[in-house]
């Protein structure tokens, strides 16, 4: 479904590669975490996969199309079958929840009755039905989360890649959040998931892909984290002027909720790196929602209990799965092992499993059995 052969990646002005010689293969229906320290490549990865830039050698060959032989213009097409997600959420801000979530498919010219079909059963889908009229700064930031999630699932997409997608969201939000992407994931889309936390890595014992310096030095089938001793330290004297020290406050309430210092010193991290990031792309929001549009047939048959979940599923629960999780601060982050090594799952999180078909939704959010082997718009 994903396949990286020997990708190099080389940026324009850099003199080491932001990806070097890397090779794997995601099959489909998978849930695989790509973890590594900032800086080791995950996000270059994820925007490989979504050709909005090419290896410089090497070839990645996505829903079984070599993307070196994608021709540009078909590019919009293609990424019609991939859902993406960032940290930053990404929302349209002057448009309600609904438009937020229309506004893709409005763009690629989807039917009326689709649209009015499709949007409310994508927003029950991530718990967010009732509230498609609030505008974004009206929402909690794991609500805003569900939006993106909503919008990346509206157009049925077979994959859905998420870039540190709890990057920004306190730790029980955030369990929120990676019950619904493994929901998704056990409702047959495939997820490649960039994060840093750790805690979730090991809790949830799904494959892992850890990057270091741009190599792959890890693929492990029921992986954790690993070593967190990449992980951003907490460094206050680097942080000047008062939308820094707000994000400094907004850890230091992490902090008091967690005793794991790694989840406090990634959130301090990627708040920082929010902030720059939003500040350097609120222009180019709408045009980032706008290329993640998708509007496909259903993807191929991957059901529930072929996605090698049993271990951590529950019984079927409606729409909002109780958050029977513990925070994560199982493991010291100090601990630093070799590649490879399998921890023991100390607090499994449970992941309850919705039949996503029973919510009247599987058709609409590719979950379906059919196939589609075209790139091309499709309504
Ligand atoms: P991660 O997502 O794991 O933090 P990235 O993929 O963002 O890592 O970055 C990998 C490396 O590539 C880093 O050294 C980063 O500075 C560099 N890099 C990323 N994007 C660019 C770019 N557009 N131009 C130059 N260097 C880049
Ligand atoms: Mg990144």
């Amino acid at each position: 479904m994903i396949r990286f052969e020997n990708v190099t990646k080389r940026y324009r002005g850099t003199s080491k590669p932001a990806l070097s010689g890397v090779d794997f293969e995601v099959q489909r229906g998978e849930f695989v975490f790509l973890v590594g320290a900032s800086g080791s490549g995950k996000s270059s990865c994820l925007r490989l996969i979504l050709r909005e830039d090419v290896p410089t050698s090497g070839r990645i060959a996505v829903l079984g199309r070599d993307l070196r032989s994608l021709a540009n213009r078909k590019v919009p097409y293609f990424r019609r079958h991939i859902g993406s997600v960032f940290q930053d959420f990404r929302l349209l801000p002057s448009k309600t929840v609904y438009q937020n979530v229309a506004f893709t498919l409005q763009v690629t010219g989807s039917s009326r009755g689709f649209i009015q079909q499709a949007v409310p059963e994508a927003l029950a889908l991530v718990g967010l039905d009732g509230k498609q009229k609030r505008m974004p700064h009206e929402l909690s930031g794991g609500e805003q989360q569900r939006v993106a999630i909503a919008r990346a699932l509206v157009n049925r997409p077979q994959v859905l890649l998420a870039d540190e997608p709890t990057g920004n969201l306190d730790p029980a939000t955030s369990v929120d959040i990676m019950q619904l992407l493994a929901r998704i994931n056990a409702g047959g889309t495939t997820v490649l998931m960039a994060t840093h936390e750790a805690g979730f890595v090991d809790q949830m014992q799904r494959r892992v892909i850890e990057l270091r310096d741009g190599e792959m030095v890890r693929d492990e089938v029921h992986g954790g984290y690993g070593d967190t001793s990449n992980i951003p330290r907490l460094v206050p004297e680097e942080v000047r002027g008062a939308a820094a020290a707000a994000a400094l406050t907004a850890v230091q309430e992490v902090q008091r909720q967690t005793a794991d210092l790694s989840v406090v010193r990634a959130a301090l991290a990627e708040e920082l790196h929010a902030q720059r990031v939003a500040a350097a792309s609120a222009d180019d929001a709408p045009i980032d929602a706008t290329a993640s549009a998708t509007t496909v047939e259903p993807p191929e048959t991957t059901r529930p209990q072929e996605t090698g979940t049993a271990s951590i599923v529950e019984p079927p629960a409606v729409v909002e799965p109780p958050a029977v999780v513990e925070p994560p601060a199982a493991e010291p982050p100090a601990v630093v092992e070799p590649p490879g090594v399998v921890r023991p799952r100390t607090h499994p999180i449970t992941l309850p499993t919705v039949d996503v078909a029973e919510l009247g939704v599987a058709d609409r959010l590719g979950l379906s059995d059919e196939d589609d082997e075209e790139v091309g718009p499709t309504s």
